[in-house]
């Protein structure tokens, strides 16, 4: 049967990137495999036509399709509107509608890019973790919210930072499925010193260990999670944590991978169906320039392939073809170093085309 796929191009340099990624898929679809892309508006893009970020239409599509391939969102233009209607919201708003509580973020060093990191490639080379990351619980979205002005006239900001046990355990459970087809190790990273929440985080991951006896599990305090990031990344395998930590720490880990532009990511929900998207922004700063990365965004589509459409060998070709274009020489700006080849956005998706 015909996979659908809603196409989200987003702000920024999201249509530029989202181009390259259907490529490919239309390179496959030539192939034999079996899907129909149907594009939609979201975030400032979609503000602009309709006054919401997340117009009805596109929430239809995203939930009457199979998976969603997102570029970016948000951007100058709408920095200075209502929190309510900006376009991040757009994206918030598909992750909790959707239900797309477990975020996926590989942090994957190409051999070919260990030059690229800012860490010495002895630190780097061969690091290959997978964050996840909660998605739709914890201090993005917890109640009360909000800035209000106190009795003497003074304004207090405030957020709330919850979770229940069982939005803890889903979360555990797929971090530690994931770990059991690696390397079999999972790092749960909390601030169960300071933070009662986090202590019961802490508390059930223990308990969820107990039904996967072929998986170590240790717990971590995201401070010192942040520092052995950097100090030494190819401990770990698979990190569990919250969605705020999850944010902070997934961009530091991609760091380690030499650009934000080579990283992709999957948010799911319970029965696989889910939301493909680069871990980066819509890097307003490039827009429009045809010098964006697109690998993540076709990374990105490859991963859609392996957890929704069950198409694991067309998600290695990818890869592959990702590697191939590396080995070739072909860098975008972020990741061009001195004797590689300095190529564009869209010819970088050529290549990977080519390579397929
Ligand atoms: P960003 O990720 O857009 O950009 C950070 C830096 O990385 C910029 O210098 C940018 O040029 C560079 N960069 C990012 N992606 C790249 C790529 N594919 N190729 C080459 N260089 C790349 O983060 P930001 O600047 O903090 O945010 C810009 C906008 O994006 C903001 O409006 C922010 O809210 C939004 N944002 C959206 C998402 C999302 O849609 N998932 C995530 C993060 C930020």
């Amino acid at each position: 049967m015909t996979k659908k796929i809603a196409v989200l191009p987003g702000d920024g340099i999201g249509p530029e990137i989202v181009a390259e990624a259907v490529k490919v898929l239309e390179q496959l679809r030539k192939e034999g495999l079996d899907i129909s892309l149907d594009y939609g508006l979201v975030g400032g893009a979609a503000y602009d036509e309709t006054g919401t970020p997340l117009p009805g239409a596109t929430l239809d599509l995203a939930k009457s399709a199979d998976a969603i391939l997102l570029g970016a969102v948000g951007g100058y233009k709408w920095e200075s509107l209502d929190i309510s209607v900006r376009p991040e919201k757009g994206l918030l708003g598909l992750r909790s509608e959707l239900n797309l509580f477990a975020n996926l973020r590989p942090a994957l060093l190409y051999p070919q890019l260990a030059g690229a990191s800012t860490l010495k490639p002895e630190v780097v080379a061969g690091l290959d973790l997978m964050i996840v990351r909660e998605l739709t619980g914890g201090i993005y979205f917890g109640q009360p919210r909000g800035i209000r002005t106190l009795d003497n006239g003074e304004k207090q900001g405030y957020n709330t930072l919850v979770y229940r046990e069982s939005e803890i355990k889903r979360i555990g459970k797929v971090a530690f499925d994931i770990a059991g087809k690696r390397q079999g190790r999972v790092c749960s990273v909390d601030k169960a010193n300071v933070l009662e929440c986090t202590e019961l985080w802490r508390e059930t991951m223990t308990e969820l260990a107990q039904d996967y006896p072929h998986v170590d599990l240790s717990h971590m305090y995201v401070d010192n999670a942040a520092m052995q990031l950097v100090r030494a990344p190819k401990q770990f395998d698979v990190m569990v944590t919250t969605n705020m930590f999850g944010d902070i720490l997934s961009d530091c880990a991609s760091m380690l991978t030499g650009s934000i532009g080579m990283l992709p990511s999957a948010s799911l929900d319970e029965n696989s169906k889910g939301m493909y998207e680069p871990i980066h922004g819509s890097a307003p700063d490039i827009a429009g320039e045809n010098i964006a990365n697109p690998l993540a965004t076709i990374l990105s589509a490859a991963m859609m392939l392996r957890y929704t459409l069950d198409q694991a060998e067309m998600a290695d070709r990818i890869e592959k073809a990702v590697s191939q274009v590396l080995d070739d020489g072909l860098r975008t700006a972020d990741i061009h170093s001195e004797g590689t080849t300095k190529v564009s956005t869209s010819a970088m998706g050529d290549a990977v085309v080519a390579a397929l």
